[in-house]
């Protein structure tokens, strides 16, 4: 009965995906031709920032920026570079809150999660937060979305607001890496340290750009006692 109803309903209203509008047929919400034109990230990369590298080097390395600065994460990845359909999704889920792209978005992270953190055991997943303000401004947190979905394919408990925004940062968009850095510092605080002391943790965020933002929430996860921490987004910038 379930499945004439189901049926029904298709033929109403039938599953488009919701980038190109096309008939999809299921309810994943992208349709594999758009999926298909992802870049998704892949080795050779930075073992440290995941920085993509061309076919020139063969195995995975340190990039030369890796190199020379102290990061605090472990190892940071992300699915596609940010560009063509990708950002168009991930603009489209930011911005217009597409709601219908959180489970195909968070989906895609956690398959690729699979293949960058084969290894990794998570005590739990961790989502950049945003400053009070903006969360009342935007309307929800993109970050928060993503991990919740993740959450729910691993069952790797959320822990959504032990690590807070507590000072204002205006937005990223258009600094130097410099000024990113600087922007940042000093914005994140842990409430309850006893409750990471030596967890592994993964933090998720929607981009990656500079790594600062990242680095940072890193950073004060470390010094609050954190064992290790692993960033998985959804794009690249580059
Ligand atoms: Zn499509
Ligand atoms: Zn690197």
């Amino acid at each position: 009965m379930g499945c004439v109803i189901n049926a029904v309903i298709d033929f109403i209203y039938p599953p488009r995906c919701s980038l190109c509008g096309r008939y999809s047929g299921d309810e994943e919400g992208i349709c594999p031709e758009c999926l298909s034109q992802i870049h998704y990230i892949e080795s050779p990369l930075c073992v440290r920032c995941g920085k993509p590298f061309s076919h020139e080097f063969a195995t995975d390395h340190f990039c030369g920026e890796c190199l020379t600065r102290k990061r605090y994460f472990t190892r940071a990845r992300a699915v596609g570079l940010y560009t063509g359909i990708f950002r168009k999704a991930l603009h489209r889920f930011k911005y217009q809150w597409k709601h219908c792209l959180a489970t195909p978005l968070g989906t895609l992270m956690a398959r690729r999660m699979e293949s960058f953190f084969s290894d990794g055991t998570y005590h739990c997943m961790v989502p950049v937060p945003l400053h009070p303000r903006r969360l009342r401004k935007r309307g929800f947190n993109q970050a928060l979305v993503l991990a919740r979905v993740l959450s729910r394919i691993y069952h790797i408990p959320l822990d959504r607001d032990n690590l807070v925004r507590t000072r204002w940062t205006q937005s990223q968009v258009g600094l130097s890496e410099r000024e990113r850095k600087d922007n940042v510092r000093g914005a994140f605080t842990v409430v309850e340290s006893a409750r990471i002391t030596r967890r592994t943790i993964l933090l998720l965020d929607d981009i990656y750009t500079s790594g600062s933002t990242v680095d940072e929430c890193s950073k004060v996860l470390i010094n609050a006692g954190a064992g290790k921490v692993d960033i998985l987004t959804l794009a690249r910038a580059a």
